[in-house]
């Protein structure tokens, strides 16, 4: 007797806990209603739900049999089984769960930036999709923006890539607040960010880049350091200038370097100047051809001291003589070289055709020096050194006439590299100058290490010194800086008789700019320094 109510028991615990496994196979079979699994799981359901059936008229017959090992055996088999159909399903669902976590997780990681935890490239295109569709469908307009950070580099450079790291991730939280819950941010890399604004119009979009702009102008604190950064923004609109993600991205990157570029703070893609970045491809892939068959030419602004107004040197500038887009300043293809190791041919190029030329000139003033600019990439070449050294064999030129100029923020970017190679220039009597002070954040400590004779205060300074009270502080605060490091000082940019006549109050000891004379060619300058220093030129 005992043995039929034990049995019994076993058989209705053992239908309870199919019923309870019928919860979690529920839910594989509902989270797996799309998946080629779903049937096996829906089949297991009906599985159980039968068993149950079969259970309950298994109990009812047992009610009424006498209770016998055999029915106990068979009872004993019925509960072991619905406690395995349970863990199966139980156990099932943790790891599916589990699966599922680990799949979420990965997607966020792959769908966002590590730094900031905004979305990446991929998650912006992915959503810039939909909203497309959706845009199209509701014919609602929408605006794609590309933002880059102006100083960041700087920061990055002076400040090492850790200040640069906690920068971006506190400029991440002030882009949010800046924009709608609806609006999507991503970080595409580096320091540029991407905005997709939905059922926005043009006079939205200006209202958003203002207020980014204000956000992005207030100073953040970065271990210590107030930083002023500042950033550029471009927009392109849906459908106007785009129907799809590739090209708005394009053209709001188009929009984002005009904005750039006339420091405007924020520009609308405009058609007229694209033409531009189609000028920049065309550029890149002729830079070669044009080294080659002598495309480039030099012109040469003369540099004069203060005080007596005699000839200190000449800067060598270069430029592009291009066949279809006329003559191009260095602007317009430095920074495209700069890209790529054209810049050590073009860099050579420059320094062996203008000592080429300068004999022709040194003629009237023997004590003229030759001033050349160099980019980053020069001094991160290995054999520049030894390039210029043979250049000056070459040519029978005294090394002490020759200045490189190298920009502050050049120098920054590879300051150990500067140094070294500043070092064995000097070794070999070469004369460095700085150029472009004031525009970078080079320590004093820095500068006062380098072996650099002289420092060129940068022209925007110079140009404004006489109407901006701030300009006129930095120009004689360097000129005093430097004098008390035991350096001499060229001021650049100068375009009037006031501006000459304050720097000499100031003690400046050189000058150059278009007040004193434009940048010339070779036979000009031949012309002019005869004329200068009254001595008949020599016409070959
Ligand atoms: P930089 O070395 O600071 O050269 C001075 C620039 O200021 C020149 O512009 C010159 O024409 C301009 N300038 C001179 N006086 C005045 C003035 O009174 N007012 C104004 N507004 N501007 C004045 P440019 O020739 O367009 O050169 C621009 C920059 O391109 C140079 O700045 C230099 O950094 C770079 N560059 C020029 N030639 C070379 C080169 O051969 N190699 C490299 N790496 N860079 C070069
Ligand atoms: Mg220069
Ligand atoms: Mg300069």
């Amino acid at each position: 007797m005992t043995l039929k109510w034990i049995s019994l028991f076993l058989v209705i615990v053992g239908v309870f806990v199919l019923l309870i496994s019928l919860v979690p196979t529920k839910q594989i079979c509902r989270d797996h209603s799309r998946q080629p699994q779903a049937f096996g799981w829906n089949i297991l359901f009906v599985l159980i739900c039968m068993f149950i059936v079969g259970y309950a008229a298994y109990a009812a017959t047992l009610l009424k049999l006498q209770g016998s090992v055999v029915e106990f055996v068979v009872a004993l088999i019925l509960f072991g089984g619905s406690l395995f159909v349970m863990l199966v399903a139980r156990l099932s669902l943790l790891s599916i769960q589990e699966v599922k976590r680990i799949a979420a997780l990965e997607r966020y990681h792959a769908l966002h930036d590590e730094l900031t935890n905004l979305p990446n490239r991929t998650l912006l295109y992915e959503r810039m999709n939909q909203l497309i569709i959706s845009a199209k469908r509701n014919q609602t307009p929408m605006i794609v923006m590309i933002m880059d950070l102006n100083q960041f580099k700087e920061v990055n450079d002076t400040l090492g890539h850790h200040c640069g790291d906690q920068l971006l991730q506190q400029v991440a939280p002030r882009i949010k607040s800046a924009l709608r819950e609806s609006d999507t941010v991503a970080r595409l890399g580096g320091d540029e960010f991407a905005f997709i604004l939905p059922d926005t119009d043009i006079e939205g979009a200006k209202t958003i880049c203002e207020k980014m702009i204000q956000a992005m102008d207030k100073p953040f604190t970065v271990e210590g350091h107030s930083l002023k950064i500042g950033a550029s923004i471009g927009f392109a609109k849906y459908p106007d200038d785009a129907r799809d993600s590739d090209t708005l991205l394009q053209k709001a990157d188009v929009a984002m370097y005009v904005a750039k570029h006339d420091s405007s703070g924020y520009a609308i893609y405009d058609v007229d100047r694209d033409l531009h970045s189609l000028n920049r491809l065309m550029i890149i892939g002729q830079l070669h051809e044009a080294i080659r068959k002598n495309e480039f030419e030099i012109h040469y602004q003369p540099v004069i001291n203060v005080k007596t107004g005699r000839i200190w040197g000449v800067e060598a500038l270069v430029r592009w003589n291009h066949k279809m887009l006329g003559l191009l300043g260095p602007g317009e293809f430095i920074p495209i070289a700069e890209q790529s190791s054209i810049i050590n041919e073009l860099t050579l190029w420059v320094i062996n055709r203008s000592i080429e030329q300068f004999s022709s000139v040194q003629q009237y003033d023997k004590n003229m020096r030759l001033s050349i600019n160099i980019s980053v990439k020069d001094i991160q070449d290995s054999s520049f050194v030894e390039n210029i050294s043979s250049i000056l064999v070459k040519h029978n030129f005294d090394a002490g006439k020759l200045h490189i100029e190298i920009t502050e923020s050049s120098m920054m970017t590879d300051s150990k590299q500067a140094h070294s190679v500043i070092a064995e220039l000097h070794k070999s009597g070469v004369n460095m100058s700085i150029d472009d002070f004031g525009t970078g954040f080079s320590s004093l400590s820095y500068l006062k290490q380098l072996p650099a004779k002289i420092l060129k205060i940068d022209k925007t300074f110079v140009i404004d010194m006489i109407d901006d009270d701030n300009d006129a502080v930095i120009v004689r605060s360097t000129i005093d800086l430097a004098h008390n490091m035991g350096r001499l000082v060229i001021a650049e940019g100068v375009e009037n008789k006031e501006t000459l006549e304050i720097l000499e109050i100031l003690g400046c000891d050189y000058a150059q700019g278009f007040y004193i004379c434009m940048p010339l060619t070779i036979d000009k300058l031949a012309k002019w320094v005869s004329l200068k220093n009254k001595i008949p030129l020599v016409v070959n």
